[in-house]
This record gives structure tokens, C-alpha cells and sequence, in this order.
């Protein structure tokens, strides 16, 4: 007889493991089953740890390019990127392991397998050759999602790559275009410039990072051509081929085509719900994307459904951890589950500079008739920002005047992705802009530009 479980959860990413370690803390008696040979799901496999241990080794590479300035001289450095994966790796499997631990902490029981909804309160885990049917009060589905496929430039892991591919490609290609100006796209440009490759970065919109302020995207812009970054904005890609030693490009409305040695499509995700079998409890998807109510339930109030499968909701390992822990409170009856507010979600981009935003834009609050005032600071006038030789950038604060409420905080800049957590805590908390800038911030550090910004959205920054 296969055990019997309080909650069972499909997909082991940061929404599902972390489900499961949540559970297991408020004594449900939990399973998460994976399909893959490794617990942890995009984020730490294909994602989030093993990119930005990239990034680090591209940043120490730049860092080192510029240690003259400092009076140190070291010379030119060489980049093994077969050293770098190997190094990513052992960055990854050291999480993994991590989660393994949790795991037994909490007594969450790991299931190998590939998990289908097989009834209301069943779960078949399917194995090799054996299948076994496991019984679950509750069932979470947290199967995240996969790089999305483009039919005229169909990925083939040598030439033209998606971002699985590229995490483990062995050679630093001497020509990269990189097709998609989203957070995937900007970050595998950054890296690849910083390791040597010479970039070609397009976006069909008429920005790089469409979702952020456009202030953001039009420096940021600027900071990549700064690099030697070509960005094509506004252009569409008509046809991909093969080449002997690359791929040919074309683009609508340019006559000449672009021969690279490598294409990275950076398009944007597809939801994972295949073989999920969804029909047997009468689940419907919208291009595989999933429904759920604020409690995360889908329209089977026993079946939930958090992180990159769920509808409308932003693609980000903390969005998907924060939504697995709403919905494990809310199934156990506690009296701390509280909806998420999506607009206090923060958007964090680990190119150089990094970005990291956490609210409405300048132009979606004034769309939504708040009477607007803005303030920015630039990293130029940071003392701390001087010391660290990374003074390209800006904090933008953007309040409404009638209550001082922060309605968005943007930063393009050293740590961004780091200091926009101070922002969160803010919004989360609900304090003024006044409020924000009258905390005294410690000297020097980034943090005192989003201080400074505060207090220039009131007209008044004192270093500017
Ligand atoms: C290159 C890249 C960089 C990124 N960087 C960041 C970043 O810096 N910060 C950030 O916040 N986000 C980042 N993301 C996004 C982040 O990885 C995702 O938002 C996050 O992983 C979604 O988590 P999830 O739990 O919904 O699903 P996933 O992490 O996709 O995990 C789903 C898991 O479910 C398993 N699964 C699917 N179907 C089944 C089944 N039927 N049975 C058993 N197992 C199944 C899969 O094998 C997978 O392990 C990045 C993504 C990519 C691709």
C-alpha cells in the first residue's frame, strides 16, 4: 500500500521545494516528487545559481581588467570557461545538497519520478518501469516551465542555443546574437561581453527590458554600447539558417543578413504542465498557464498551483517560493497566510549594471492618475559607489505627492539587485517616502542613493 500524504507536491523548483520545506515545518506530512535526477528545479539547475556563478566569474574578469587603476598590476587575465563550469557546478551541487538536508530536517519525503494527476486525491509517480499510485489530501503543482521555442529559429544545442544549452557550452563563441532583450537575454550579453565574445543583442520592442521603467532601459542601453554591446531595438528576426561555421541571420527591413558563430534565443518561458494529467480533474490550462485564486488554488479547491505555471504573474524564483509558502499556510488552516501583493514583488537583472525594481514605473503611476513626483540620484555622486570605481547609473524614486506613498523604486547600478530589498521592506511596510529618507542610512554605502533619492522626490537631495 504506497504511503498517504497531507500534501503532495509536483516539481521541486524554488516554489516546490521550498513548499514542501514549509509544510513539513507545519507538521504536514508532505512528499515533492521531480522528474529530473536532481532536486531544485530551474532556478538552481538551469537558472538562477548556475547563471549568476557565471556573472561572478565575468565580473571578477572585468573586476581584474581594472586593478591598474587600484596599483595592481597583474596583467591580462585568461578566462578558462571550462574552469568557470566547473566551478557553477560545484556552487550548484553544494545547494543541492542543501536542499537534500532540508529535506531530511523537515521530513519531506523526495520522490523520483514523473508526477500525473491521476484523481482528485491521487498522484501517480512514474519511474523507470514501476508506477506507483500515492493518495493526497492535497495536491500542488509546481512544474515551472521551459525555454520557449521559436519556429523560425529552432534550437539544436550547437549553433542556435537556448539558455539550457548555453549553461553548458564549452567554448567562448567569438560572435554571439543574442535574440530577446528581457532579464535572459541582457544577463547572457553581460556575461558573454565580459568573457570575450563580441555581442549582437535584439529586441523586437523598442527597448532593452520593456517590463522596467523606461529610464532604466534607456541607461542601461547606454551602459551596453558603452561595452561595446551592439543592441538592435525594434527588430524582428525573419529567418535563421545553419551555416559551416555559425548561423545566417536576417531581419525585417535589413537588407544586409548577420552571420555570428553562435545564436542564444532568449525568447521568454513556456509553462511545463505536459503529461501533468490536468484532464482527469477537469483542469483547463490558457497556453499551459494555470488559474489560481489568491489562496493559489486552481478551480480544484484541493489542487493549488504556484510559480512559473500560474497566469500573469511575474517569472521569479522568489515570486514562486513566496506563492509555495502562501498556499501550504492556507491548506493547513494558518493564521498567517496572507495573499501576495504582486505589486511589492521586486524584478532583479544581474547584468553590469544590474538592475532591480520593485513597484509601479513613473509612466504606469501616472496612467493610473497618481498625482506623481519623482527623485533621482546617480551613482556619479556616491562616495561609496566612487570608492568601488561602478558610478554608472541612478535610484529613481517615484512617490505620490497626495499621501507620500513609494509607488515604485528603480535602480540601475552597483548592487541594485541587493538594494532594492530595502525598497520591498518599505512598501511592504507601508512607510512614507519621508519616512524612508529620515532613517538614517550608514555612510558611505550604495544604500545612502536610495536615501538620496527619497529626499530629491521631495526636491531636496543633499549630495546632488
Ligand atoms: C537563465 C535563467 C536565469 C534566471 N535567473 C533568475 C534570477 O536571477 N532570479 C529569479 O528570481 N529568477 C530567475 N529565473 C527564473 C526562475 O528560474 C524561475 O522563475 C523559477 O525557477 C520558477 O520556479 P518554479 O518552482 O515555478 O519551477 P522550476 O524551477 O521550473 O521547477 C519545476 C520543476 O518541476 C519539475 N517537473 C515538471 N513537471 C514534472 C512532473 N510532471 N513530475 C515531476 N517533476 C516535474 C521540473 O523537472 C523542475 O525541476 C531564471 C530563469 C532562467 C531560465
Amino acid at each position: 500500500m504506497a504511503q498517504e500524504y497531507d500534501l503532495m507536491i509536483i516539481g521541486s523548483g524554488p516554489g516546490g521545494y521550498v513548499a514542501g520545506i514549509r509544510a513539513g515545518q507545519l507538521g504536514l506530512k508532505v512528499a515533492v516528487v521531480e522528474k529530473d535526477p536532481y532536486f531544485g528545479g530551474t532556478c538552481l539547475h538551469r537558472g538562477c545559481i548556475p547563471t549568476k556563478a557565471l556573472l561572478h566569474s565575468a565580473s571578477v574578469l572585468d573586476e581584474i581588467r581594472q586593478a591598474a587603476e587600484l596599483g595592481i598590476d597583474v596583467g591580462d587575465p585568461g578566462f578558462d570557461i571550462g574552469r568557470a563550469h566547473e566551478r557553477k557546478q560545484a556552487v550548484v551541487d553544494k545547494n543541492a545538497r542543501g536542499i537534500q538536508g532540508l529535506f531530511k530536517k523537515y521530513k519531506v519525503d523526495g520522490i523520483e519520478g514523473h508526477g500525473r494527476i491521476v484523481g482528485r486525491h491521487e498522484v501517480e509517480v512514474q519511474d523507470d518501469d514501476a508506477s506507483t499510485v500515492y493518495k493526497a489530501k492535497n495536491i500542488l503543482i509546481a512544474t515551472g516551465s521551459v525555454p520557449r521555442e521559436i519556429p523560425i529559429a529552432p534550437t539544436d544545442g550547437e549553433r542556435i542555443l537556448n539558455s539550457d544549452h548555453v549553461l553548458k557550452i564549452g567554448r567562448v563563441p567569438k560572435t554571439l546574437v543574442v535574440l530577446g532583450g528581457g532579464a535572459v537575454g541582457t544577463e547572457f550579453s553581460s556575461m558573454f561581453t565580459s568573457f570575450g565574445s563580441q555581442v549582437t543583442l535584439v529586441e523586437m520592442l523598442d527597448r532593452l527590458l520593456p517590463l522596467e521603467d523606461e529610464e532604466i532601459s534607456k541607461e542601461l542601453q547606454r551602459a551596453f554600447r558603452k561595452r561595446k554591446i551592439t543592441c538592435w531595438t525594434g527588430t524582428e528576426l525573419a529567418a535563421a539558417e545553419s551555416t559551416e561555421h555559425g548561423v545566417r541571420l536576417s531581419f525585417e527591413g535589413k537588407d544586409e543578413p548577420l552571420e555570428a558563430e553562435a545564436l542564444l534565443v532568449a525568447v521568454g518561458r513556456a509553462p511545463f504542465t505536459d503529461g501533468l494529467g490536468l484532464e482527469n480533474v477537469g483542469l483547463v490550462t490558457d497556453r499551459g498557464f494555470l488559474d489560481t485564486d489568491e489562496w493559489m488554488r486552481t478551480g480544484v479547491d484541493n489542487v493549488y498551483a504556484i510559480g512559473d505555471v500560474v497566469k500573469a504573474t511575474p517569472w521569479l524564483a522568489h515570486k514562486a517560493s513566496a506563492e509555495g509558502i502562501l498556499a501550504v499556510e492556507h491548506m493547513a488552516g494558518s493564521a498567517d497566510a496572507r495573499p501576495l501583493d504582486y505589486g511589492k514583488v521586486p524584478s532583479v537583472v544581474y547584468t553590469d549594471p544590474e538592475v532591480g525594481s520593485v513597484g509601479l514605473t513613473e509612466a504606469q503611476a501616472k496612467e493610473q492618475g497618481y498625482d506623481v513626483a519623482v527623485g533621482k540620484f546617480p551613482f556619479l555622486a556616491s562616495g561609496k559607489a566612487a570608492i568601488e570605481g561602478k558610478t554608472a547609473g541612478f535610484v529613481k524614486v517615484v512617490r505620490d505627492k497626495k499621501y507620500d506613498e513609494i509607488l515604485g523604486v528603480h535602480i540601475l547600478g552597483p548592487h541594485a539587485t541587493d538594494l532594492i530589498s530595502e525598497a520591498s521592506v518599505a512598501m511592504s511596510a507601508e512607510v512614507t517616502v519621508e519616512e524612508l529618507f529620515r532613517a538614517v542610512h550608514a555612510h558611505p554605502t550604495l544604500a545612502e542613493a536610495v536615501a538620496e533619492a527619497a529626499h530629491a522626490s521631495h526636491g531636496a537631495a543633499i549630495h546632488f
